[in-house]
């Protein structure tokens, strides 16, 4: 997978080198995808199933990189442990 300077992981769309698809998630993202490590068994589907490809291997689970990350909770929906739970942007703030 290639990167560049807009897109640092977006697998999609990171060969189209054009500025205006740059979608940072910023603050519009209503909810985030959170990993419970107890419950993550390392199997990599989070990451497979991402649309944008943003969740990426850690030293105990996998994690997605809020940078990018929609709360589209694909991830969470395709967990086969459910150890990703779905929490609301407020509870951050
Ligand atoms: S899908 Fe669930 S169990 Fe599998 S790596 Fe992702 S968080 Fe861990
Ligand atoms: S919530 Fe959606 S965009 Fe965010 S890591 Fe999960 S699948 Fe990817």
């Amino acid at each position: 997978m290639s990167s560049n300077k807009y897109f640092k992981t977006e697998g999609p769309w990171s060969d189209a080198k054009v500025e205006i698809l740059c979608s940072d998630t910023g603050s519009w993202r209503s909810e985030r995808p959170v990993v419970n490590e107890e419950e993550c068994i390392l199997c990599g589907f989070c990451a497979i199933f991402c649309p944008i490809q943003i969740v990426k291997e850690q030293t105990n689970c996998f994690s997605s990189d809020l940078a990018f990350c929609k709360g589209c909770g694909i991830c969470a929906q395709e967990c086969p442990t459910d150890a990703i739970s779905m929490i609301s942007e407020g509870e951050f703030k």
